[in-house]
């Protein structure tokens, strides 16, 4: 990821132009309504208030971009995830790329399936910091890391599945591409919501997408036209990127570790070209292992011609996604996530 972005950062052609916070004036946009954790009002519905007026409670994970904290409101007790994102002051891609995120976030308010925002301010250390509805079941990934890496059984992928798919929809039909869907970035609350969440490489898609910006993502997970257009698909479609980025996330989720390669195994930026180029990744679940309707939905998903993958749209017609089984996926999810969440 990191070499990704060190390689794309002078091509981005970035279009979303924020006003710079003074960076005296510590304020966020807050929530007027104190309730807990953030699902009963719009990201719009915020007023302003003061960083100091959280505490912060833990470390909840690390990323390229910075460390996102579980913290909680002094007064109100309201507990929200505080993204700090590392903005060099002299840096003016970090601070547009910040900017970009929050204004996807904007845009994707009222979307049950992507985490919710509640404001943005400056750090008294020149940092920028992004109020954040708290996931209380964590990403994925780190959901994965505590089952020991047991795979997830196929009932909970569906779930897990169709609620992505219900977020790219949100995204994809307000032209929004998320580009970096894996599962640390698919994250989970205590009744099985799973939301998509980090919209640092995301873009709204105002004109015909500029080639040179096809590379942001983390490269684990970006699908074959991304390395090499020309053979898989022609025009570069970041909709279905999105779709094979998913399929991946869902089959790692199922196998237990990154699925294209041995468990273990280094995951460098040449051995990935040739796994998601020259492999079959569709094929990667051994035969046996899957029931017809998984092992179908991932063959839509993981199409290497990128024009031969299925939407967003027809992928939650899926009869593996479909709604006749979601209650008893949904529970099968939830089982799964108490199962870890209660351990001592
Ligand atoms: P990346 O390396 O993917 O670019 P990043 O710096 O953009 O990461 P995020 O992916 O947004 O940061 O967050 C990093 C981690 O912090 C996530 O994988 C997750 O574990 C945790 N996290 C982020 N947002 C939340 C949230 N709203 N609630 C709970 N945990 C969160
Ligand atoms: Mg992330």
């Amino acid at each position: 990821m990191a070499l990704v972005r060190e390689r794309r950062l002078p091509h981005l052609n970035l279009t979303v132009e924020l006003p710079v916070p003074a960076a005296a004036d510590c304020r966020l946009r807050f929530p007027v309504s104190p309730q807990r954790c953030s699902t009963s009002y719009a990201a719009t519905d915020d007023a302003e208030f003061r960083l100091s007026e959280f505490e912060k409670l833990r470390v909840l994970g690390h990323g390229n971009g910075g460390t996102v904290y579980e913290v909680r409101h002094r007064v109100t007790a309201a507990v929200y995830a505080l993204k700090v994102v590392h903005t060099d002051t002299a840096d003016a891609f970090l601070r547009r790329q910040v900017y970009r995120e929050v204004d996807i976030l904007r845009r994707a308010a009222g979307s049950d399936r992507v985490v919710r925002f509640h404001g943005m301010a400056p750090t008294p250390s020149g940092d920028v910091a992004l109020l954040l509805e708290h996931m209380d079941g964590g990403s994925l990934d780190a959901l994965l890391r505590r089952r020991g890496y047991r795979p997830f059984p196929e009932p909970a992928l569906a779930a897990v599945a169709r609620q992505a798919l219900l977020g790219l929809a949100d995204l994809h039909s307000r032209q929004i591409v998320h580009r970096d869907i894996k599962p640390a970035n698919l994250l989970i609350n205590a009744t099985g919501e799973v939301k998509i969440a980090d919209f640092g490489v995301g873009k709204v898609l105002r004109r015909s997408l500029d080639p040179c910006d096809s590379y942001v993502g983390t490269c684990a997970y970006m699908s074959p036209e991304r390395f090499d257009s020309e053979s898989y698909g022609g025009d570069y479609d970041p909709y279905a990127a999105d779709v094979w980025s998913l399929g991946l996330a869902v089959l790692e989720l199922h196998r237990g570790h990154f699925p294209l390669l041995p468990k273990g195994a280094r995951l460098d930026w040449a051995a990935l070209m040739v796994v998601i180029c020259f492999g079959e990744a569709a094929r990667a679940v051994p035969e046996g292992a899957a029931s017809s309707e998984f092992r179908g939905f991932l063959d839509c998903c993981l199409q290497k011609e990128s024009r031969k993958r299925w939407s967003v749209a027809e992928l939650l017609g899926h009869p593996f996604v479909a709604a006749d089984y979601r209650a008893e996926s949904e529970k099968a999810l939830q089982d799964l996530l108490h199962e870890e969440m209660d351990e001592p």
